[in-house]
């Protein structure tokens, strides 16, 4: 497996594969792996040639008052996940090769990026979006893998490929979840054992607005109350709790479309995502 440090060595290395006539898939991470994040690599596997992890924490997508500095890294265990899950490179590079100290170029996605976390971290899609721009500028792949557990970035970042034309597939992977329902995420260590356990309150209540909604219900504001409730009952403190179209994350009165249940939520100073697609 090659790790590529730099963007200059990551670019002349996708040059020679893509002159090679080999496809190039692409899983963007910050690291911190878990089974979600592999999962991904193996949906990029059957139709590219060389999978390549980028392992960046991405400092232009943090507020100033978020978890940049004490996001979790440990490179060395990540390095093992993708050796044994058969990865090609890891492309990761410094934060002062990707941003310049008078960086000044930014892409920003004008719509999809307003609500949900758009609204709640100012910024945040800004940064999202300029730093895949930058990963597709210096891993040239055919194929890039995403999590619906970023749901709206899933969205935001398919409004990029096509506002802008890379030629790029996006491809999209289903939400890994812990035994018990957690959805996983690299966050989650930051969790004490009591928050760990209260926080199941978030995949229950997705649970209970997926049986509902299969049972007939399409209100928003009931499927909405379902997991909100559920949250509040666990000592969680929602962020927000949104019924929206999957085709324009328009705010739905009913699930009488494509929807996402988009939700985020704090547990103790944890804040956490989940989602399910309802229709
Ligand atoms: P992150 O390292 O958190 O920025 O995530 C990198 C990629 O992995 C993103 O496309 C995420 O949506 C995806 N991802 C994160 N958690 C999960 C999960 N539990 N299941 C599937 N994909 C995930």
């Amino acid at each position: 497996m090659m790790i590529l440090r730099s963007i200059a060595e990551m670019q002349a290395a996708a040059l020679a594969w893509r002159r090679a006539g080999r496809r190039i898939g692409l899983v963007p991470t910050m690291g911190y792996l878990h089974a979600g994040h592999l999962s991904l690599v193996a949906l990029a596997r059957p139709d590219c040639d060389v999978v390549v992890v980028s392992i960046f924490v991405n400092p232009t997508q943090f507020g100033p008052q978020e978890d940049l500095a004490k996001y979790p890294r440990d490179f060395e265990r990540d390095a093992a996940c993708c050796r044994e899950a058969g990865v090609d490179a890891i492309f990761a590079p410094e934060p002062g090769d990707m941003y310049a100290a008078d960086f000044s170029t930014w892409v920003t996605e004008e719509r999809l990026s307003q609500p949900l976390c758009g609204a709640r971290r100012p910024g945040h899609f800004r940064g999202v979006v300029t730093v895949v721009a930058k990963l597709f500028n210096a891993v040239l792949p055919d194929v890039a893998v995403f999590g619906q557990k970023d749901a709206q970035q899933c969205l935001v970042l398919q409004r990029l490929v096509r506002d802008l034309n890379f030629p790029v597939t996006l491809r999209i992977g289903p939400i890994w979840r812990e035994a018990d329902g957690l959805a996983m995420s690299s966050r989650n260590v930051y969790l004490s054992s009591d928050e760990r356990q209260r926080a199941l309150a978030i995949s229950r209540g997705v649970r209970v607005a997926e049986a509902a909604f299969a049972a007939g219900e399409r209100s928003g504001v009931v499927l909405c109350a379902r997991v909100h409730d559920a949250i509040t009952a666990g000592g969680g403190r929602p962020d927000y709790v949104e019924l929206r179209s999957r085709h324009d994350l328009r705010e739905l009165t009913a699930a009488s479309e494509p929807a996402v249940l988009a939700v985020a939520a704090f547990f103790g100073v944890t804040r956490l995502l989940d989602n399910s697609f309802l229709g």
